[in-house]
């Protein structure tokens, strides 16, 4: 099994120790993984940096890579944080490193991490969801260079209801054509167990947006867990796998050098 969604201390937001979560990985009798630290440039709030010093990250991850290759395939990524004005710096940024695998993010919209209830203050649900979904849209048309869009419904893991009144249809004027740019573009969906830890009972996005993806002819899928602590590596994964099989997911992606390698499931 592949996780291709983890953070390390060299990320904003995690103080895990690379060792610790390849070696997470390698416990839990993971084949491959892929380390994708955050790369939120221009990020709204001051309390976190989310900037990735890439310079230093991409050495050290090829080192991580060849020290544990006998073990575990270590994969070498990136989660940018999509915002609609930083398309061109993106473009030039990934030319930079060579990296195996891109999620494409969107954490910000109207200008707010939609993580912080500020976002949702003073107007209803569907606007708020709604503005998100709209921002994921407006991020893929400005930059599409990514691997996967990542966790596409984010937004309701943190609404004052979270997923209790969301589904396919009431969002799909919004979600039909992110998933139709997504195929498009060749971009693949990734499906996120974070959403288990945030109590939705689900992953993100939720089911119905894996089987509308796929019926739409999309194809590459990849699993992470979103990990920034060890613990927290290839989390509920049967869960997620039984899930994907009911939606009719038969085949799961890892990534080298940004080409899917289909792996039946
Ligand atoms: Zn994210
Ligand atoms: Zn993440």
């Amino acid at each position: 099994m592949f996780d291709y969604h983890m953070h390390t201390c060299y990320s904003g937001d995690s103080d895990a120790p690379v060792e610790d979560m390849i070696e997470a990985a390698i416990k839990k009798g993971l084949s491959s993984i892929c380390i994708t630290d955050h790369h939120d440039p221009d990020f709204p709030q001051d309390e976190c940096d989310f900037t990735l010093n890439t310079d230093s990250y991409f050495p050290a991850m090829e080192s991580f890579r060849e020290k544990y290759r006998s073990k575990i395939d270590v994969r070498i990524g990136v989660e940018l944080g999509l915002q609609p004005h930083l398309g061109p710096y993106f473009a030039d940024y990934i030319k930079n490193y060579p990296f195996d695998f891109i999620i494409g993010s969107t954490h910000v919209a109207g200008g707010q991490d939609v993580y912080y209830p500020a976002y949702y203050k003073g107007r209803n649900e569907s606007e708020a969801y709604g503005e998100y979904f709209e921002t994921v849209l407006e991020n893929l048309n400005a930059f599409s260079d990514i691997d996967v869009c990542g966790h596409l419904d984010y937004v309701v893991r943190y609404g004052p209801n979270k997923n209790r009144y969301y589904t396919y249809e009431a969002y799909a004027s919004y979600l039909e054509p992110i998933l139709k740019l997504l195929i498009e573009k060749n971009i693949g969906l990734e499906v996120n167990t974070g959403g288990y830890k945030r109590g939705l009972g689900t992953t993100n996005p939720m089911p119905d947006v894996i089987r509308r993806y796929l019926s739409l002819g999309g194809e590459i899928i990849t699993l992470g867990a979103d990990a920034h602590t060890p613990d927290m590596v290839a989390y509920e994964f049967p869960r997620a796998v039984a899930l994907l099989k009911e939606c009719g997911v038969r085949y799961l992606c890892t990534f080298q050098q940004r080409k899917p390698v289909f792996h039946k499931l």
